[in-house]
């Protein structure tokens, strides 16, 4: 039985106050608490098995190597990979699909090839793809959005052609909350012979993702989101592409021999894996993913669509003074509401929020070009995860009425 309340108590930083109010904590989609379970697996690392990976003799690097290596198996079973060679550790989101962009693109995209991407996308899935056309002269294309924030899938599907050589989008927006038909987009993309690269940065913590029955050919996320520690990431490709892709960065471990003036590569993963790896990172998140398969992600995902619901219906208590983006369904969204309060700006709502012990985030989410196209230099934004309930929703909106009062008062003085 999923139940928010005893899952709390797993989160030590949730028993906090913050100004002298219990926390209700609602950035999940910047980053998540983490639990005992995933601290417990850091702090045993570090007390018990710590060494350098792949290249020790001794017991502590075997073990050290051990860990490593089954928080990879966990991860593909996590994502239900077909195998742990394709999944590659990366530092987060961002670095998974700078990986992509300079190694994939630098070796497959000439002029004329095109890169379709969303209006919605957050800057790591969007700059990448800016450099990496600069430098290869292939171009940007852009699949617009609908007047409630879901993709316009007829606008896809004619941006869609032969000249299509990948198509990066992400699986839910981290703005809007929108949940893309990525398994629809993903067909279509196929059948036109372009690549797909699903952002599941805001997906693969809120709900299950399967890679197979996708049928994506990459997959990026962020541990930190998921209950993870941050510095670590994943990358998830088709083998027989990440075998084809040249390495991202040169280095120790991604090789298999060096000379003076040239070099050979390892095998996947870790041909793109240069340096030492974050070791306890994927110790951790391997830690996080036992937790959430614990729990299970279907779950997660029935509690967050029943707490947004509660949300969206509450927001009405506020009348007509908020503008929310994205879908009004919330079988259509993720755990992401994002507003405009008034005519108060969202940093002063975020600040006065956090004075009540509430803390949001507000500005431009890392999706300028997104916040044009609604109209607005920055929103504040409410996300939830696996433990917060309908009395943190309640404490959300409390704190917005008194928001509205005390700048109203101030506003009439
Ligand atoms: N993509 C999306 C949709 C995100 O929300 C984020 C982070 O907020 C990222 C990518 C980048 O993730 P990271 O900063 O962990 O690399």
């Amino acid at each position: 039985m999923f139940d928010p309340k005893l899952i709390r108590n797993d989160f030590p930083i949730l028993s906090r106050q913050v100004h002298g109010k219990p926390l209700v904590y609602l950035d999940n989609a910047a980053t998540t608490q983490k639990p005992h379970h995933v601290i417990e697996a850091l702090r045993r690392y570090y007390e018990e098995s710590n060494a350098n990976v792949h290249r020790g003799i001794h017991t502590l690097a075997e073990e050290a190597t051990a860990l490593y290596e089954q928080a990879r198996e966990q991860v593909a079973h996590f994502i239900h990979a077909p195998s742990a060679r394709s999944i590659v550790f990366t530092r987060g989101s961002t670095e998974a699909i700078n990986l992509v962009a300079q190694a994939w693109g630098r070796w497959a995209l000439k002029p004329g090839d095109e890169i379709l991407l969303t209006e919605m996308e957050h800057h790591a899935n969007l700059v990448p793809w800016q450099l990496i056309a600069q430098a290869t002269g292939a171009t940007l294309q852009f699949v617009g959005l609908t007047a409630d924030g879901t993709l316009d899938l007829a606008h896809a599907q004619a941006l869609l052609s032969e000249r299509t050589k990948l198509f990066a989008v992400t699986h839910i927006s981290n703005v809007l909350g929108t949940i893309n038909p990525v398994a629809d987009l993903i067909r279509q993309a196929h059948a036109v012979g372009a690549l797909v690269l699903v952002d599941g940065a805001q997906s693969v913590p809120h709900l299950p993702v399967d890679v197979q029955e996708l049928d994506c050919d990459f997959l990026v996320f962020s541990g930190h989101k998921m209950l993870g520690p941050t510095g670590i990431g994943v990358l998830y490709g088709r083998p027989e592409l990440l075998e084809a892709m040249p390495p991202f960065q040169g280095g120790g471990e991604m090789i298999s021999n060096v000379w003076l003036d040239h070099a050979t590569w390892n095998e996947i993963p870790w041909k793109f894996e240069a340096g030492t790896p974050h070791i306890a990172g994927a110790v951790g998140l391997g830690a996080a993913m036992e937790y959430l398969s614990a729990l299970d992600m279907a779950a997660v995902r029935a509690h967050e669509q029943s707490l947004v619901a509660y949300a969206l219906s509450a927001f009405e208590r506020l009348n007509h003074d908020i503008m929310i983006y994205g879908p009004k369904d919330p079988a259509l969204r993720g755990g992401v509401i994002a507003f405009n309060y008034q005519n108060i700006h969202p940093h002063d709502v975020g600040q006065f929020l956090d004075g009540e012990g509430v803390a949001i985030r507000a500005g431009h989410h890392c999706a300028k070009p997104l916040m044009r196209r609604l109209g607005v230099v920055a929103t504040a934004r409410a996300s939830f995860y696996l433990y917060n309930t309908t009395q943190d929703a309640d404490r959300l909106i409390a704190a917005l009425q008194k928001t509205k009062e005390t700048f109203s008062v101030v506003a009439h003085r």
